[in-house]
């Protein structure tokens, strides 16, 4: 038997003829011969080339697509002194704010500390919570433009700065 693309069959070791199939076995590629092959049931063939070219095409898209609208908000620096004044002024101990937000009695202990900075979300909660204000707007400045890929063009972004304003 002839074997002219030398390739071997990495199952049963014999001389591949025409086409090699190469599928993912228990988390490793192999090449099989047709018999091989059909002997698996047939799996998926694997094309190594072809997925490296896939996994570069993935990463030109960005992570973050347009998500500068509807509103950029940070919580404000002084939360801690905000979520403990309006806590105690509505008589509300750490236990029941922590229940409202369900969380840990701890967590928010580590806010009126000063030393856990709540996440969007919780301060929205905090909020409604205590009827106080913690979300502000983001500084304009920040590196937000280095995050915008290719796909948003510079007319785009101007757009979404003149929305904004
Ligand atoms: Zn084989």
């Amino acid at each position: 038997m002839v074997n002219v693309g030398g390739e071997y069959c990495e199952m049963c070791g014999s001389a591949i003829v025409g086409k090699s199939y190469t599928v993912e076995i228990e988390g490793g590629l192999l090449k099989l011969c047709e018999r091989c092959y059909r002997k698996q049931g047939s799996p998926p063939i694997v094309e190594r080339k072809e997925v490296k070219i896939e996994k570069k095409v993935r990463q030109k898209i960005p992570s973050r697509p347009k998500r500068l609208s509807p509103e950029e908000l940070e919580v404000t620096e002084d939360y801690d002194r905000i979520i403990r004044e309006s806590r105690e002024r509505l008589r509300m101990d750490t236990t029941e704010l922590a229940k409202r937000l369900k969380v840990s009695e701890n967590v928010v202990k580590r806010f009126e500390a000063g030393r856990l900075k709540p996440t969007i979300d919780q301060a929205r909660q905090l909020e409604k919570v205590l009827g106080v204000k913690l979300l502000v707007p983001t500084e304009v400045g920040e590196g937000v433009e280095e995050e915008i890929d290719t796909d948003v063009t510079l007319g785009d972004v101007a757009n979404i700065r003149e929305g904004k304003k």
